[in-house]
């Protein structure tokens, strides 16, 4: 469990926490309150990937391990943790928008014709948060929860080093990789109006005369860098760089469609896979992906077939289109503790809360996560711990630690 009530609750068993606690764990005994380690924070399966500064990752790889993850308010910091084994339930979510009605209000809809899901493992208490800004702890088909992204700034330096990488992804080459530096040299052929809107971000553009038979050629871009641009992805590079490489590969690559929305084709299915769970670094959210069925070309016959990414800029919603029980037994649950905040990201930009609901609500400050815990109060982990012996047992440990420590905590005025 990560929370425990401490010495400051005895005697004072206010219940302000107990209303905000979304699954109920918050129980009262004769002199103090105490959580239920085996319900306290009900999470997600080893394998969710969540946003994160150090890229999209698991749960499982983050255990224990401090890091920034994505909250409505920006990154935040946050320890993901390991908690009981439990039942999960297969979520499956489609993307959703805000339209208007025909009475002038909106409301929230999905694309009928969009096929594209998230698939979500959770347990099925999990405190989410929906679109209008309530909690449950019983998320149910018909539901939409929020999704987040961030809005990088595009016009620092790491952001044009992003949009050189995106180019030369998308639509570069690679040339050669220079003995003496070491450096890798790559090529940008800049024609056509996309590309030429990011000719001055080249440190260097020379012109080759026998490209000029490319309508609109101003030059070929020369980008050096330290790896292979045509074949890494910026997976734990900055936000700002992310962005800047997203907005590269849809010059060279994408297509604008309405209501600033891209479709992104490519071969790179790999590529496209990284992109469909990390594009809200960039600003984004992917909502729709398929497969183009033909692969004949004018050059032949494409020996992987193209793949698209549809990514909206405005407002994503998730539309919760079933949730499912498996009868899977039992797995290892994860979460993230984030303090203050008790929200963060899933991959694709599904935002979640998580919980902590308990702690700013309690007058007396006697509610700790488990790792915070003041050390002089670490009795308590074993009071809180106790809960499953019953009643009789909480009260004597209770009895017996406020007789040893003398505790006299004042009465709450008013
Ligand atoms: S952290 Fe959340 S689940 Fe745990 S006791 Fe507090 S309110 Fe309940
Ligand atoms: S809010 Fe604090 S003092 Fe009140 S019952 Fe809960 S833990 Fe105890």
């Amino acid at each position: 469990m990560t929370y425990i009530i401490a010495e400051p609750c005895i005697d004072i068993k206010d219940l302000s926490c107990v209303d905000v606690c979304p699954v109920d764990c918050i129980h009262e005994f004769e002199r103090i309150l105490i959580i239920d380690p085996e319900e306290c924070i009900d999470c997600f399966a080893p394998s969710e990937q969540l946003l994160t500064t150090q890229g999209v990752r698991t749960f499982e790889e983050l255990e224990g391990q401090a890091c920034g993850v994505l909250t409505d308010d920006g990154f935040k910091p946050a320890a993901v943790k390991r908690f009981n084994r439990k039942p999960l339930v297969k979520l499956e979510l489609a993307p959703a928008f805000e339209e208007r009605t025909r009475y002038g209000g909106t409301r929230l809809t999905t694309r009928n014709i969009s096929r594209f899901r998230r698939t979500i493992w959770a347990t099925p208490t999990h405190a989410w948060l929906l679109a209008d800004g309530e909690r449950t702890d019983s998320l149910a088909a018909g539901q939409f929860v929020p999704s987040a992204s961030v809005h990088p700034r595009r016009d620092s330096e790491t952001y044009r080093l992003g949009v050189l990488h995106g180019l030369v992804f998308g639509d570069g080459s690679w040339n050669k990789q220079e003995i003496r530096s070491g450096q890798h040299l790559h090529y940008v052929q800049l024609y056509g109006e996309r590309v030429a809107r990011f000719k001055d971000f080249f440190d260097q553009v020379i012109f080759s005369p026998c490209l000029d038979v490319h309508p609109g050629y101003v030059g070929t871009g020369v980008v050096r860098a330290s790896a292979n641009l045509k074949r890494s992805l910026p997976e734990t590079a900055d936000v700002e760089y992310i962005a800047g490489f997203v907005d590269g590969w849809l010059a060279a690559d994408g297509d604008p469609v309405k209501a600033e929305s891209w479709r992104l084709r490519s071969t790179d299915h790999e590529a496209l896979a990284w992109l469909e769970v990390a594009a809200p670094y960039a600003g984004f959210v992917a909502v729709g992906s398929g497969e183009e069925s033909s692969v004949e070309t004018n050059f032949g016959v494409r020996s992987r077939a193209i793949k698209w990414l549809y990514l909206a800029t405005r407002e994503v919603y998730w539309r919760v289109m079933s949730v499912e029980n498996q009868e899977a037994e039992a797995a290892e649950t994860f979460c993230a503790v984030v303090p203050g905040k008790h929200a963060f990201t899933l991959a694709g930009g599904v935002y979640t809360g998580n919980c902590g609901a308990c702690e700013p609500e309690c007058p007396v400050e006697a509610i700790f996560p488990e790792d915070a815990l003041p050390e002089k109060w670490n009795d308590f982990v074993k009071i809180n711990y106790a809960y499953g012996e019953g009643a009789d047992v909480i009260n004597q440990l209770t009895n017996e630690y406020a007789t040893e420590h003398n505790v006299q905590n004042p009465p709450l005025e008013g």
